[in-house]
């Protein structure tokens, strides 16, 4: 068997401990004579699964009492309606940092007063706009942020101020990979296939006194229906909620929790950032300060040199590493699950492919 070193932006590289654990335990799970996927998701076993699940995040996040986690579906996507459905009431305040802000103000507008406070768009996307109080509308109930931008490789290193204002973080490719004060937001989301688990599962952090009734909502799109039935109002996906538990179980026990791993994700991003700062051949185009630990893009400035990269790369076992098409280039991305010595190893290819082509 040959594993590559993975770099795709989601679905993502799992840690080999997950996924050798969960082959372990295919044929039968926790004793129970069958796959985790043949479970009732309303047996013990399942209920047990989900609850350990959920204890465990509420550990390594330090997640107050009074926030709920819910594990929905749709992706993240569907996240950039239900926000609005269930919190717009006067209007939002979004900053606009690239296609994931884009998409959720294009939802967001169908269904409320939208106001873009700022944008980086005229500089496609390499810095996150700084912004004042002054900046939010009078009337907005909160303010929508990005926190890492998976495409373009900015993440906020401080949030926006929001005095008076409800906080929603779209943390899709930046959670888990640190510690957060989770008290500073209201309601984070996030697509669980980059540093969660597999695709399929979307996880919600809300303040549960967010959560109300509203009979005008389809149940399903309704936060509260969740929480009042943890998680498990229709069948949830249970495989996917079950290899969550396991990678939350191998950051606990395996890495030592959100602290360690921020500095081994600092390490790797390190790693990358240095050797393309002193490099003639490859750049990145974003704003020191704005840089993500998760995602890096880089150029060559050279189309075709860009393309030959990515071919050798690929040949020699790096792959899902060419960037997002409004971008071009290359992009690594390096969740928690991207081992220290992929990314030596990227970089040692890096160097070999910089001494060959100029
Ligand atoms: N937000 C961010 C930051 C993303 O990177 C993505 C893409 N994975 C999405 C939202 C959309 O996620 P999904 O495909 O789960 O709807």
């Amino acid at each position: 068997m040959t594993r590559v070193y993975n770099f795709s932006a989601g679905p993502a590289c799992l840690p080999e401990w997950v996924l050798n654990k969960a082959s372990q335990e295919m044929l039968d799970a926790h004793s129970s004579g069958m796959s985790v996927m043949e479970m009732s998701h309303r047996s013990s076993e399942f209920e047990n699964i989900l609850n350990t699940a959920k204890d465990r995040l509420r550990r390594l996040m330090d997640i107050p009492e009074d926030y709920e986690i819910l594990f929905l579906q749709g992706g993240a996507s569907l996240q950039f309606s239900m926000v609005p459905m269930n919190l717009l009431k006067h209007s939002a305040d979004i900053i606009n940092t690239g296609q994931w802000t884009k998409k959720a103000i294009a939802e967001h507008k169908k269904l409320g007063d939208t106001h873009v406070v700022a944008s980086s768009a005229e500089d496609n996307f390499t810095y996150i706009p700084k912004i004042k109080q002054e900046d939010l509308s009078p009337d907005s109930d909160y303010v929508y942020i990005c926190e890492n931008n998976t495409i373009y490789g900015t993440k906020y290193k401080t949030l926006p101020p929001h005095d008076g204002k409800l906080l929603v973080a779209d943390m899709s490719s930046c959670i888990l990979s640190e510690p957060v004060d989770v008290s500073q937001y209201d309601l984070i989301f996030a697509g669980a296939q980059k540093n969660i688990g597999p695709a399929g599962v979307t996880l919600v952090i809300i303040r549960k006194d967010l959560l109300t009734e509203n009979e005008a909502l389809p149940s399903m799109l309704n936060y509260k229906t969740y929480a009042d039935n943890n998680s498990m109002y229709n069948t949830p996906p249970t495989y996917g909620i079950y290899v969550c538990g396991l990678v939350f179980e191998w950051l606990e026990e395996q890495i030592g929790g959100l602290e360690a791993m921020e500095k081994i994700n600092h390490q790797k991003a390190a790693l990358l950032y240095d050797y393309i700062d002193q490099s003639t051949l490859y750049s990145n185009p974003v704003a020191k300060e704005d840089r993500s630990y998760m995602n890096v893009p880089f150029v060559t400035g050279d189309k075709d040199l860009d393309a030959k990269f990515v071919k050798e790369a690929k040949e020699a076992g790096f792959v899902n590493i060419k960037g997002h098409r409004s971008v071009g280039g290359m992009r690594a991305s390096i969740y928690n699950a991207m081992p220290v010595e992929g990314v030596e190893a990227l970089v040692d290819f890096m160097k070999k492919f910089e001494s060959e082509n100029t």
